[in-house]
């Protein structure tokens, strides 16, 4: 069965915002919200609390992170503009969801949701 993700704009709005602010940078949030059978509630973010500037999603220690069901996933953002998880990414997944949004962080055309494998995810913002 296809899993449905639903996101709060409010999140949305959030990764991308944060993104703009740490660019050239990366950036890193976790995803915080609820999984119920197929479907995933995205409805809140948080800075990791081991986020230092510098860290990239790729050298990001996740498995520091406080064992924590709330995360559902994580989002970074790709400086590059790049819209699509690379093949760390893949190797660090976190939760059951990653988000990315790449340069220029302006609207959900930025921003895309993928699963454990990379594939897109189709997503309904509530
Ligand atoms: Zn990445």
């Amino acid at each position: 069965m296809d899993t449905t993700v639903l996101i709060e704009q409010s999140v949305i709005d959030s990764i991308l915002s944060y993104a703009r602010m740490l660019h050239p940078r990366e950036a890193i949030l976790l995803l915080k919200g609820k999984v119920d059978k197929n479907r995933i509630m995205v409805n809140d973010t948080q800075i990791p609390p081991l986020a230092t500037h510098g860290n990239t999603f790729s050298t990001f220690p996740l498995h520091m992170l406080p064992i924590d069901f709330s995360i559902v996933g994580v989002a970074h953002s790709h400086p590059s503009g790049a819209l699509r998880p690379s093949v760390t990414d893949l190797n660090k997944f976190y939760g059951q969801i990653m988000v990315i949004t790449a340069y220029p962080y302006r609207s959900e055309k930025n921003l895309a949701i993928f699963d454990r494998e990379g594939k897109p995810l189709k997503y309904e913002v509530i």
